[in-house]
Parts: C-alpha cells; structure tokens; sequence
C-alpha cells in the first residue's frame, strides 16, 4: 500500500457511483502491476467506510425506480447491454491482460463465459413469472411472485475480474436490484470499463456501481443495513468471514470458496485425450482457476507413461506476455509466485519427485515478470503440503493410487468439494462417479466442468459456504424473495362478521 496521494492524478483508478467516477475521500490507495513486467501501472483507491456508504447510497436512492421499471425496459437495456459487450469485449480483454497476466485469448475466453450469463439474464422474465390459483377458497385467489431484494454487493477475486462478477450482475440488475460490485484491488480497472458500458448501454444512474477498496469496503458491504445480499467468490478463509458476519447481520449470502480439484485417470482412459486435458487445466491461467486441475489421480500401472506424456506436452508451453505469442503468462504477483514456488521447494523437501520444474523457465518477457513455468510434481503424497494446500499456481500433483476406491476416498475426505473429473471409457465406472463423489460440479472426460449459464455453479463443502449456487435458475432465486398474495374482491352481496380463523370453503 502506498501512501496517501492526490486522487486527481491520471492513473489513480476510482470507484464509480451515481452513474460517474467518484473519488470519495481520495486518501489511500494501493499499486496496481502489470504482472508481465512487474511495473506499477496504476494507483487503486481504497475506499475509507465513509467512502463505501457514498457508493451504497447511490445504488439504494436508484433501487426504487429500478425495481419499479417494467421487465421489459429492464431486459431492453440488458440486450444493449450484451451487444455492446460482444461488440467490445476486445477492449475489456486488453485491460484484464494488462492487470492480471493471463494471455489474451484466454481473457477473451472468461469475458465470452460471462456474456452467456447476461444472454441468459435477457430471458429472465420467464423465471421470474409466479403461480396463480383461481377459487383456492369460495371467490379468493392466491398467487405468488418473486420480488428483488433491494442495492446488493458482489464481492470478486483476482483471479476472474470479468467472469465472476457477469456471474451475478446481470442476474441481479434484471431482477430489478441495484448492485455494488467490489472487484479485487490487484486487477480492479475491467469493473470501471464494465460501469461505463452499463452507462452507455442505458442503465440508469446508481444501478451499477464499483466499489474500489480492500477489507474496510467489505466490512462496511457486510454490515451496512442497506445491503440485502452479497454474492462473494474469493479463498475459503475469506469466504467463511464474509458467509458468518453477512447472515449474522441479516443479510442473504452466498461465498464460494478455493479449491483443490482433482482429476481420476482410471487404467482405461485413453492416455493422449488425458495428457492434453491435464495440460490444459493444470496450466491454462498459469493454474489460477478455481476450477483448475492440481491433482491428478493415477489409477494403476498407467502412472509412468501418463506422467511422461504431460510432462512432454508441458514442456512445449510457452511462458511469456500475454500480449505477445504465449500460451501461459506470469502470475497475479510476485509475492504470490514466490508462495507458489515455496511449495514446490516444500514438495522436494517432503520427498516428491519434480518431473518438470517451472523454476527455471525462461519466459517471453520483462525479466522482472512474475514468472513460473508449469510443474509437474510426481510421487506426492497426502500428507505433503504441495497436496493439503490450495497453491493456485501451474502445478500439477501426481498422487499413484492402486483403486478407483482409493481415488475416490481421497477426493470425498479433502477439505474442497468444487470440482473434479475422471477419463475413462467405462460408463459405468463414469456413473459410479458421477453418484459417489462429494463434490459439486463433475466433468466425465471434461476437465473443467464449469456449468453453462443456464445450470448454476457451485461447489460443495470449503468451496462454498450458503446453499444457494451462482447463475442459473438458482441465481434468480437467490437476488429474487417470494411473496404469496391472497386476494378477495368483494362481492357486496357476501360477507358478514366472523371472528374464527379463515378456513378454505
Ligand atoms: P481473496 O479471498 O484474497 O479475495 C477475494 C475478495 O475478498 C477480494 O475482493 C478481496 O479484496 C477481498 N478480501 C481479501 N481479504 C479479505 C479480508 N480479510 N476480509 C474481507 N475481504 C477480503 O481471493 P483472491 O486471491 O482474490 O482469489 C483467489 C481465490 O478465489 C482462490 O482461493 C480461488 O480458489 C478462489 N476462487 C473461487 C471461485 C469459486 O467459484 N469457488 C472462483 C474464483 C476464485
């Protein structure tokens, strides 16, 4: 964190409210790098709880006018809204490039995950009609709908600043809710970009808003009375905090958590389509993925020669700016690359065997990148930290096991329950799986199972804390509460007095 400093200088990266840049008190701020070439790029503000309560009264003052704007302004907007999306989205790519690291047809990629849900949020009126029954009672009608909650707040990671936050928004501003988002502090410029094409695509004033900061806006997201609820995704420990000070202060929440996903490689899997899906989600993102692959399972003899074919494959990678021809880029900073290797070194210590040692990689790149090529760690055991840990860097675990039972045994007793994957040719080796782990999201020859729009996303056990999963039909119901209305018009031939409670007739 640096120190105080003018918040009218061109680089310092504001929060957005009232439908503009808003610098609140200006005071605070944090440095915001370029991972590729470890420059400081910008200054974020950190918003002070008197800065934080400014941008919550801008989406609570824009609540009533947007809850009352028929669905069918509401998903006009939303349509603009993804036009303009599709039509740019290179651009916001360009920024989570620039401040995260990962290649740029990859950024690409997490905005296209993203636009799906605003494509699905355009149909929400369907999802959001009630029931209705005629004469539940002589001449009464019930019926029951879905209402929005009111300004609510998305709390996102680093490690995805344009697809976590599309797993909300458009949910919840299509509902009729305004929205406080709190992107990560080290890659926070795709939300602004994000406000400004909400801007241009119609939506009113204080429906969006950004909130810039640290701990301080989320405590003020967490304990102020005006926040209904808050979608969070970021590590379990932080999840676990926002999940137990959320719902203590009466707030809906749901925090999805970190991970260690696990992929089985049974002895009948073909072993080629196997080594490419290791690869690809072992490393893709340079492995910071929440849904990334970081341990791989190998069942039986086929262990040697399916560590050979990924550590083959993984070798070929090429490390560099995500700008320029690269397949993996840096990671977010150094001190989390330095964290990273710190396992590797503790794998080594512990007896493992490093197979291929991102290390040494020599990148395509400033050499003051925050660099770590893919590793491949074979022999790890349960016990070693490089297998109990979340590392959230590019590298893959090979833990030998003698069963299917044994790889299921050691998935169903780890702390995560996100997401996971076998490869196999037997169906019905496939569907044991799919019945008996306990984890919430499974890929059958798919290493990462991220739901399509229209099915939610969640993990179970550390991985999400709530009970209710991201997008789909159950992010509607989440940013949506049910009302039940019983009605009677009077028929001035009936009624009478009757003190006896009312009974259906
Ligand atoms: P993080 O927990 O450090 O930060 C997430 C958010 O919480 C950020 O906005 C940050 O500013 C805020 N925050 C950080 N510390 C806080 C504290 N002490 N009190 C209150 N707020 C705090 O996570 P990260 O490093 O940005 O992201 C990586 C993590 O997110 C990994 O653990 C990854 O598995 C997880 N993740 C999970 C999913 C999922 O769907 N389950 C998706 C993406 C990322």
């Amino acid at each position: 964190m640096t120190a105080p400093r003018s918040s009218t200088q061109a680089d310092v990266i504001a929060h957005w409210s009232e439908g503009k840049l808003f610098h609140g008190t200006g005071g605070v701020t944090a440095a915001v790098t370029n991972p590729a070439s470890g420059a400081v790029t910008g200054e974020v503000l950190l918003a002070t709880r008197d800065d934080a309560r400014a941008v919550i009264a801008s989406a609570a003052a824009a609540f009533p006018a947007w809850r009352d704007t028929s669905l069918a302004r509401r998903t006009t907007i939303l349509f603009r809204f993804r036009e303009l999306l599709d039509q740019r989205k290179e651009e916001l790519a360009r920024i989570i490039t620039a401040e995260h690291g990962k290649v740029f047809s990859d950024a690409l990629g997490e905005i296209s995950r993203g636009q799906e849900v605003v494509e699905f949020a355009c149909g929400i009126a369907h999802l959001l009609k009630g029931e209705a029954t005629q004469n539940a009672s002589t001449d009464v009608d019930v019926q029951s709908i879905r209402q929005p909650l009111g300004p609510v707040a998305v709390i996102s990671p680093f490690n995805f600043p344009a697809m976590v936050p599309m797993w909300f928004f458009p949910i919840a501003i299509a509902a009729g809710n305004s929205v406080v988002l709190k992107p990560s502090e080290k890659d926070p410029s795709a939300a602004l970009w994000i406000a400004e094409l909400w801007s241009e695509a119609g939506l009113p004033a204080g429906v969006f808003n950004v909130l810039q900061g640290d701990k301080v806006a989320v405590d003020e997201l967490l304990s102020n009375p005006a926040i209904k609820a808050v979608s969070f995704v970021g590590s379990t420990p932080v999840a676990r905090y926002v999940y137990a000070t959320g719902t203590a202060n009466g707030k809906r929440v749901q925090a999805l958590g970190g991970a260690k996903n696990h992929a089985v490689v049974l002895p009948d899997a073909d072993l080629d389509v196997a080594a490419d899906a290791m690869v690809n989600a072992g490393f893709g993102s340079a492995g910071e993925r929440c849904m990334a692959i970081s341990v791989l399972v190998a069942v039986g003899a086929i262990a040697d020669d399916l560590v050979e074919r990924i550590a083959r494959r993984a070798r070929e990678l090429k490390v560099g700016d995500g700008t320029r021809d690269a397949d993996m880029g840096p990671l977010i900073t150094r001190a989390h690359r330095d964290r990273v290797a710190s396992y590797i070194d503790a794998g080594i210590e512990a007896g493992a065997t490093v197979v291929l040692d991102g290390r040494t990689v020599q990148p395509d790149g400033e050499a003051d990148g925050f660099w770590l090529g893919p590793t491949v760690i074979d022999r790890v055991r349960p016990e070693m930290s490089v297998y109990t840990d979340e590392i959230f860097g590019p590298v893959l675990s090979v833990v030998r096991v003698d069963s299917y039972d044994e790889a299921l045994d050691l998935i169903n007793n780890g702390p995560f329950g996100n997401g996971t994957a076998i490869f196999t040719n037997d169906g019905g080796a496939a569907r044991r799986f799919q019945n008996e782990v306990e984890v919430g999201m499974v890929g059958i020859n798919v290493p990462i199972p991220v739901p399509t729009a229209y099915y939610s996303f969640g993990g179970w056990k550390a991985s999400l804390f709530g009970d209710i999963h991201a997008h789909g039909a159950e992010g509607v119901r989440f940013f949506t509460r049910g009302k039940v209305v019983t009605s009677r018009w009077l028929d001035p031939g009936r009624g009478g007095i009757d003190l006896g409670f009312p009974q259906n007739n």
